[in-house]
């Protein structure tokens, strides 16, 4: 049921369907460049379908009680455990990262299923103190209505879950487009919704590489009122002005540069393993993923030489393979924009410390890299990576610290390293970032707020914060009372 052959078509209205146009692409395993399977290529006219389901199911599916709701999610959630082995095997063929942390995204996606179907049921009013006796003031929340959730190929399940799981807890329905590599995984977590027994239009997935003509329906159609997306910030400031033209409520989770400050009173030991977790968890390919090391001076040359000897242990390879620790970047367009970073950063004075370049494992596999002496003149300080490059750069104050961490129109994560209770309040209340790792170089819960400042984003998913994004506040006014 969740081979890549049995998940060759969409999922519109319940229905298992091609393409109204019957065309489709190829999905590819990065590790090998082979072609796993090959789905629907929907355009404008099967997203007009889509919405046109997810808008029936609506007004049925808000009808439901949260409790109702909730418990067709556990059913899901559980589904999803059941299938954990599956639906990793799957992700790893798509998207390339090792089986053990596909295995991990797996229940980080079920944990905000589960979260959210817990949440459904907290949804609660206000009754807010009259300003005459003959009134009486409520507020009470509802669904926004029918959502469209665009999600990105580095978590291809964990991010439809981080959206869905409190739209549908909500009373929303949604249309998840996926990332064109990686639409398999949305399919698989279809199939199990189905069995789940959420209902008919509810839960939607349209595959597409097409995301153009796709993205423009979805984010300018009136009947759909919430846009929710995660990808870079360049594809989000497209959809946030198609958006305006009909008022929608949107959440964006968009592209970070990420600080990582290690001060001289730092527990250097801990800051290496936060360090080697932050940089290469996904090979790179987070958006929280440390992008710029900043070290205090008298640090920077052993913290260079410590990280240098642990990222040439870690193991590339094919992320089926067990041992592997570091599989492929997602396609030759990564690579390219890795070498091109590192050929600036070298030509203008940064110094090679290990790595650089393919790595023997295949075209698509780099060597874990980190590099000393990076400065602001380097394309590398204000482009993502987005691959297995430590960039170290090096301080001699706090604030020149905090200003250079700052130093960027991203806000989404940032980290720093420190023993001194004074510091920590004093430099986290300073970073404007919308997440702060205090002696942690892994954030990322369900139960806590995800999100980012600036041009990193609007909104916040996960923890209860996140329901919110899906609901409307609505004011009642009750007069006339004697
Ligand atoms: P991307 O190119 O922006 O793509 C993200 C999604 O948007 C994909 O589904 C993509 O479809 C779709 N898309 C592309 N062009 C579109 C358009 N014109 N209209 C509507 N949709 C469009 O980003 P990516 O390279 O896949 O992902 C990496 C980026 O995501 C990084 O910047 C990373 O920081 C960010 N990210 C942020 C978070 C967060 O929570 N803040 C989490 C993960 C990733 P196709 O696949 O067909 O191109």
């Amino acid at each position: 049921m969740l081979t890549p052959s049995e998940l060759s078509l969409c999922f519109i209205s319940g229905k298992w369907q091609p393409a109204i146009s019957k065309k489709q692409f190829s999905v590819c395993n990065p590790a090998t460049q082979e072609a796993i399977g090959r789905v629907p290529n929907c355009d404008e006219q099967d997203t007009e379908l889509a919405i046109a389901a997810a808008q029936t199911a609506f007004h049925t599916w808000r009808q439901q009680t949260a409790k109702q709701r909730a418990d067709l999610l556990m059913g899901w959630r559980d589904l999803i455990l059941a299938n954990e082995s599956t639906l990793a095997q799957l992700m790893t063929l798509e998207c390339g990262k090792p089986i053990a942390e596909s295995e991990r995204e797996v229940r980080y996606a079920a944990s905000f299923i589960q979260w959210f179907s817990e949440e459904a049921k907290r949804v609660r009013g206000d009754l807010i103190p009259e300003p005459s006796k003959d009134r009486r003031l409520l507020v009470q929340k509802q669904p926004v209505g029918v959502c469209a959730a665009i999600t990105p190929w580095n978590f291809p399940l964990a991010m439809i879950a981080r959206k869905c799981a409190p739209a549908l807890a909500s009373g929303c329905t949604v249309i998840i487009k996926p990332a064109e590599q990686t639409p398999l995984s949305a399919l698989a977590i279809a199939k199990l919704a189905e069995l789940a027994g959420i209902p008919d239009g509810v839960f939607n997935v349209i595959t597409t590489s097409q995301p153009d003509n796709v993205g423009a329906v979805l984010a300018s159609h009136p009947l759909v009122r919430k846009i929710s997306f995660t990808g870079s910030t360049g594809v989000g400031k497209k959809l946030l002005g198609q958006a305006a033209q009909t008022v929608k409520s949107v959440s964006m989770e968009l592209g970070g540069n990420a600080p990582f400050i290690i001060f001289d009173d730092a527990d250097l030991e801990s800051a290496i393993k936060g360090a080697i977790g932050s940089k290469f968890r996904n090979n790179g390919q987070t958006c929280v993923c440390a992008n710029r090391f900043i070290v205090h001076e008298s640090l920077v040359e052993r913290f260079a030489q410590l990280l240098a000897q642990q990222a040439n242990q870690l193991i590339v390879g094919d992320g089926l393979d067990r041992q592997t620790e570091l599989g492929p970047l997602i396609n030759q367009t990564a690579v390219g924009k890795l070498d091109r970073l590192l050929e600036d950063a070298i030509s203008k004075g940064a110094k090679l410390v290990t790595g650089g370049g393919i790595h023997p494992a295949g075209p698509l596999f780099y060597k874990p890299t980190v590099i000393t002496g990076v400065n602001t003149e380097m394309d590398i300080a204000h482009e993502e990576i987005f691959g297995p490059i430590a960039a170290v750069y090096s301080f001699a104050t706090e604030q020149q610290a905090i200003q250079l961490a700052n130093a960027t129109p991203y806000g989404l994560a940032a980290y720093f390293f420190t023993t001194d209770i004074s510091r920590i309040f004093r430099v986290s209340d300073a970073l404007d970032f919308g997440m702060v790792g205090i002696n942690e170089g892994v954030m990322s819960s369900e139960m806590a707020p995800f999100g980012g400042m600036k041009e990193s984003g609007l909104g916040r998913e996960g923890s209860h914060y996140g329901i919110d994004e899906y609901l409307e506040v609505k004011y009642l006014c009750l007069g006339g009372l004697s």
